[in-house]
């Protein structure tokens, strides 16, 4: 694998090459199929190959791929009207990725302070442990040093405090405060869910000293932890909100969320993409919708996460050497290992399951939305076997 290769050396990629996906499964180009529970991380909320979008995506390309944001785009206002009637929202921009959306949400928040006479607000507290992209400014929103490092000074405005720490974000909070950004449950973190009290402190303090309370939903959004967003656990809405991965199924499409006060720094000219809202990327996007918002398709989402997590605290129990937690909501969860993770991570691949590496040593489950309960168990049946392998090796170790 350390062969030379024409692609830029950014990724440690594992000898894996999928030919193509059927729901929950891919297949290897030698044959082998795979169990999907990595999704993309996240993106392939509906599985692979998903007739609906599918037909979706043909259909569009048939008629128009591009049209640049120069003219109206119906499908962005079908999507915009959809998205907004079942959120907070009164105003969305579209983007190709995640860390587009939250670009845009930063912008947002910055505009809105100055176009009300403020432009000093600028500061944006986040959290440790945080994951907001890869671009200079959410590496910076980020605030991790490995993603820093060497790539000039960290573009000024971010400010970080521990998770879940009152104390300190009040002590953060200045008269050049901007707003607060959080993922409700961090992702790349180690499936760190926030307390919903916690979350509801923010909004207390964005009310009290008039931020902007921006939650980066990218991973948990779309019907992830069971609900449409993650938010709607919460009992608190925020004022802006980044969404992308799962809302494109596997097409590249984020959105930026806002409140029509929130938005209203953003007016023309201040803003724009030329990819964002591209027809292809709404119809996919519609697509996705109409499965997510089918009557009983969340119910089902929260059922599966029922037997995942049944499934998982029975392997806890047996295997206290190999898991040490299981976290998370609906189909967000993660298993924090005993052993180094990615020992666990490669015991499960050997088990033609795939899963996600996350930071705090856990090792993430994001299967597609659309996953049975018979498939459920069947990963469950393969973690399993990989918590065998584990601990025998660990005993024979030992003795
Ligand atoms: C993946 C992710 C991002 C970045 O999305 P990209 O599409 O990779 O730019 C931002 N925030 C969270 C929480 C994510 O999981």
């Amino acid at each position: 694998m350390a062969e030379a290769t024409p692609l830029f050396d950014t990724y440690a990629r594992a000898p894996l090459r999928f030919e193509r996906g059927e729901g929950v499964w891919l297949i290897a180009e030698d044959g082998t199929r795979y169990l999907d529970f990595a999704a993309g991380v996240a993106v392939n909320s509906l599985g692979h190959a998903h007739p609906h979008l599918v037909s979706a995506l043909k259909d569009q390309a048939e008629k128009v791929w591009h049209l640049s944001n120069l003219y109206e785009v119906p499908g962005q206002e079908k999507l915009a009207a959809r998205m907004t009637a079942v959120t907070f929202a009164d105003k969305v921009f579209f983007t190709n990725s995640g860390a587009e959306a939250l670009e845009c949400a930063i912008k947002t928040a910055r505009r809105y302070h100055f176009a009300k006479g403020q432009p000093e607000k600028f500061h944006i507290i986040t959290f440790e442990g945080a994951f907001h992209g890869r671009t200079l400014a959410t590496i910076a929103a980020g605030g991790q040093a490995k993603y820093l490092e060497g790539f000039g000074p960290k573009a000024p405005g971010f400010y970080q405090v521990p998770f879940e720490d009152i104390a300190a974000l009040k002590e953060a909070i200045s008269e050049e405060t901007a707003a607060i950004l959080i993922e409700p449950i961090q992702g790349e973190g180690g499936i760190r869910v926030a307390s919903k009290e916690f979350l509801q402190e923010l909004r207390a303090l964005c009310d009290e000293y008039g931020l902007l309370l921006i939650f980066d939903e990218v991973q948990c959004g779309i019907g992830r932890t069971g609900k449409l967003f993650a938010y709607e656990a919460t009992g608190i809405t925020p004022d802006i909100m980044a969404v992308a991965k799962g809302i494109g199924g596997g097409f590249p499409l984020g959105a930026c969320l806002a409140t029509q006060e929130a938005a209203a720094g953003m007016v023309a000219g201040t803003h724009g993409s030329t990819y964002g809202g591209n027809p292809l990327a709404m119809a996919v996007g519609n697509a996705v919708l109409d499965v997510v918002l089918e009557e009983g398709f969340l119910e089902h989402v929260r059922d599966v996460a029922l037997v995942f997590r049944q499934g998982l605290a029975s392997l806890q129990d047996r295997f206290p050497d190999v898991i040490e937690e299981v976290r998370g909501e609906g189909l967000m969860l993660g298993i924090k290992a005993k052993v180094p993770s990615g020992d666990l991570l490669k015991a499960i691949r050997a088990e033609k399951l795939l899963a996600v590496p996350a930071g705090e040593n856990v090792i993430r489950l994001l299967p597609p939305l659309i996953t049975t309960s018979a498939e459920a168990r069947e990963g469950l049946a393969r973690i399993e076997r990989a918590a065998e392998q584990l601990t025998s090796i660990k005993h024979k170790a030992s003795a």
